[in-house]
């Protein structure tokens, strides 16, 4: 008999699934979208079981509206995949699901390519391209967008580039539209682009071998400082994959995403490679998405969410930069996408390759403890030296805005000999608290638990944690007094001193605020690589990824901060930052050097990463964790609940703590500490505490949230607060 009863996961947050009836006309399939009444709206829904008996009788039912696919919305692997990561991650399964879908599904469009229209250059506009464009801007811009492959014409309106701009280039004949549909086809022949390939090294060679003698599921960490080759092994992985006619998954992290990295795989291999990042609209994520599922494209490259891309026959997945942050979502649903790709990998049968220059300690330790196979590649490729690398005590010194006289020193030698400095803060903004001269009031975001900080350039004070604003006041609350300081450096003061201390060099600074027009990062970048600045200034936005062969000389400004920190994560962080700096400087022939103010010149830390090397830390470091039982030696899950008064919200964690430690599965191994403030007590008007929960493996974890989660929900306080649950956090506050 034909079931009767379609069980759907609907968008909402609510821990569970809704019954509808199957009208005798309809035929959903599980997997599969179809619309339902709820309320007095309509929603779309996944199917996720289909069944004859209901708890609440089949007549109480309200009937399924219609069905929106006739094949399940992901493939047999991924969809399980997505229900591991609901559980695991402790997230309703109807919101994890809809996460992982392009929004034009969720808003129930049919799961059809919609035709694109897109610019590409001509052969005529490519050679322009070598000559300049005069004075037209825009249609430099255009041109400069198209450089690296075809542009869809929505990202132009985006851009806010007039039609007449785009025909005016048109009909100069430099440009040209086309309407995009996507090939299906087989592209086993020829896949490898003629291009000069560099001779692999030994190392290189035992790698691709290493990877390529396995079979089915098989993790490795690929270890290799900038510059190494990695990207070349990865490139040498993936062309065998696509001569089986299979697809390849690259993962980068949010920065790492520029035209240079897109190219080297467009240049390398005729298929199709198709680029997923966040800024996507609704159909172009959509078309992606499914080119990827319908087998139009070879390679994907996209950040985080890239991941849950449909693939009609994955061959590899690769994860640069496994070491980044970016690759934990820190709202919804809190994945980390390293982790969900290695179990996707699990799933999917296929090899997966973690490389890094400077491996989170949670892979090394997979990697050494021979979990994950373990590659090196020790040498940089090519003709690159080491950097040598130094502290400089600042105790006592005199800051010139955070630069001290030795730094200043250093820094006119290397711009003297026709090379490019890079100093990296990191701290945006022109300084970090307004203070009163006479009282020693400071001026405090009133929503949260935080200074405000001073923005020169643009006339006001704003709270990096809420957003809120409002132009510099000029008295004191406290006293009333006139006098206010600024206290400490941020990068727009910094620049302001650099441009008085070197008015012959010309200075660009990276971070959010100087970036947050689209492009704008990109055309940054590649000015400073055209040589257009000696002076670069940034946040760690400056660190990730890219190369800029004329720096010489890099320092890190403040590192105090990280040494001592309350986060047991932050010399992990600041370890891996020294790495990848010092990755920037010195590639090609010239050496490089890097310079490390501080006022705790004789820390451990410091001396670890100056004298010895990355693994060196790493070890140490990972040996303080077993001792401390830290992860990756323990499982941490973070309770976080917030409200407008704080009392509710600590009395409602001291209530979750009374749950777990009553429940038959916690046991010895299993920890609770808090509840307790969260580092930033107070934000955007919530306050906000946190409880720890500590266990010695991933099941115990597992079973013992998924078991105590229903108690937590019925809690008396738990309607009172916003509570979330982030599974193995990466930050803590
Ligand atoms: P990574 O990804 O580790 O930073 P890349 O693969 O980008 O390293 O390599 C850095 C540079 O060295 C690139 O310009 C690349 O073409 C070059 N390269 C890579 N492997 C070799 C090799 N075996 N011999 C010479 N040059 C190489
Ligand atoms: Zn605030
Ligand atoms: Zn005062």
């Amino acid at each position: 008999m034909r079931p009767t009863i379609a069980r759907v996961a609907l968008p909402v947050p609510l821990d569970k699934q809704f019954d509808y009836q199957i009208p005798s006309h309809l035929f959903p399939i599980i997997g599969g979208r179809v619309s339902v009444p709820f309320g007095r709206q309509t929603l779309v829904g996944i199917v996720t079981a289909m069944v004859n008996e209901s708890e609440f009788g089949l007549d109480k039912l309200k009937p399924i509206k219609q069905v929106l696919d006739n094949q399940p919305v992901w493939s047999e692997q991924l969809y399980s995949l997505l229900l591991w990561c609901s559980q695991f991650y402790q997230y309703p399964l109807g919101d994890t699901l809809f996460n992982a879908m392009p929004s034009a599904l969720r808003k129930g469009k049919a799961a059809d390519f919609a035709t694109l229209v897109e610019w590409q250059l001509t052969p005529q506009g490519r050679d322009q391209l070598m000559q300049g464009f005069g004075r037209a801007v825009k249609q430099a811009k255009v041109m400069q967008m198209l450089e690296s492959g075809a542009v869809p014409h929505q990202r132009f309106v985006d851009e806010e580039i007039a039609s007449t701009t785009l025909k005016t280039l048109a009909e100069k004949g430099w440009i040209e539209s086309v309407e995009k549909k996507p090939i299906i086809r087989d592209w086993r022949r020829d896949v490898e682009a003629d291009v000069n390939k560099p001779k692999l090294n030994a190392e290189q060679v035992v790698a691709i071998a290493s990877v390529n003698s396995g079979e089915g599921f098989a993790c490795y960490l690929l270890e290799g400082v900038t510059g190494s080759g990695k990207t070349e092994v990865y490139l040498n992985l993936i062309k065998p994959v696509l001569e089986q006619g299979k697809q390849a998954l690259v993962l980068v992290p949010e920065i790492g995403l520029t035209p240079q990295t897109i190219n080297r795989f467009r240049k390398r291999f005729n298929v199709p490679v198709e680029v997923i990042h966040s800024g996507l609209n609704d159909t172009e994520r959509l078309n992606a998405w499914l080119s990827a599922r319908d087998n139009a494209s070879g390679i994907v490259i996209g950040t985080r969410s890239a991941l849950l891309t449909p693939f009609a026959n994955l061959g590899i997945i690769i994860v640069d930069e496994e070491h980044d942050s970016s690759y934990k979502q820190q709202d919804s649903l809190r994945y980390h996408a390293r982790d969900v790709a290695v179990m996707r990998a699990n799933k999917e049968r296929i090899p997966i390759i973690l490389g890094s220059a400077t491996p989170a300690l949670e892979t090394l330790h997979n990697a050494l403890t021979g979990k994950y196979h373990h590659l090196t590649l020790s040498a940089r490729a090519g003709s690159a030296t080491p950097t040598t690398n130094k502290v400089l005590d600042v105790k006592g010194l005199y800051l010139e805005s955070g630069l001290s006289a030795p730094l200043i020193a250093e820094m006119r030698r290397h711009l003297k000999s026709g090379n490019q400095v890079m100093l990296f803060l990191n701290r945006r903004g022109f300084s970090p608290a307004l203070m009163c001269h006479e009282c020693g009031w400071i001026a405090e975001c009133k929503r949260c638990d935080a200074y405000y900080t001073y923005h020169q350039n643009s006339n006001e004070i704003r709270c990096h944690h809420c957003g809120s604003q409002q132009p510099i006041i000029h008295q004191c609350q406290g006293c009333g007094s006139t006098h206010l300081v600024t206290v400490g450096v941020g990068t727009e003061q910094l620049e302001k001193q650099l441009a008085e201390l070197f008015p012959e060099y010309k200075t660009i600074r990276i971070d959010r605020d100087s970036t947050r027009r689209k492009g704008s990062l990109e055309s940054a970048l590649s000015a400073i690589r055209n040589g257009e600045y000696q002076i670069l200034i940034g946040t760690q936005m400056l660190a990730k990824g890219h190369h800029f062969p004329d720096v010489t000389l890099v320092a890190l400004l403040d590192v105090d901060g990280s040494l001592y920190s309350s986060d047991f994560r932050a010399s992990e962080r600041l370890a891996q930052l020294f790495i990848q700096v010092a990755g920037r400087a010195g590639r090609a022939s010239k050496p490089g050097e890097v310079v490390l103010q501080t006022h705790h010149p004789e820390h451990s830390l410091l001396q670890a990463l100056l004298t010895k090397s990355y693994r060196h830390f790493a070890e140490t470091a990972l040996q303080e964790r077993k001792l401390a039982q830290l992860p990756p030696y323990s499982f941490l899950t973070l309770f976080k609940a917030e409200a407008n008064q704080s009392q509710p919200v600590e009395e409602f964690l001291r209530q979750v703590r009374h749950t777990l430690e009553a429940h038959p599965l916690f046991d010895d191994c299993c920890q609770v500490l808090g509840p307790t403030p969260a580092p930033l007590a107070k934000r955007a008007g919530k306050y906000r505490w946190q409880l720890l929960l500590q266990t010695q493996s991933r099941p115990t974890m597992q079973k013992l949230l998924a078991s105590a989660k229903p108690a937590i929900q019925i809690l008396p306080n738990a309607k009172k607060v916003r509570w979330s649950l982030d599974i193995e956090p990466q930050d803590l506050s």
